[in-house]
């Protein structure tokens, strides 16, 4: 079975890990309500999109 050579260093593998984070989705406010909501998605609260586009709430 293939078994690494040397042991990472703590610097490596915390090198590794600098990509290893949550990913944030883009969040913005509401034009309308102000809430935050998801950019370029229809806010969910108030239904509203590019400052009108009304969904049936
Ligand atoms: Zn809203």
């Amino acid at each position: 079975m293939a078994v690494p050579q040397r042991r990472t260093s703590k610097t490596r593998r915390d090198k590794r890990r600098t990509h290893f984070k949550l990913e944030v989705p883009g969040m913005i406010k509401c034009d309308n309500c102000g809430e935050l909501k998801m950019a370029h998605r229809v806010c969910k609260v108030c239904g509203h999109y590019k400052k009108r586009e009304i969904v049936n709430q």
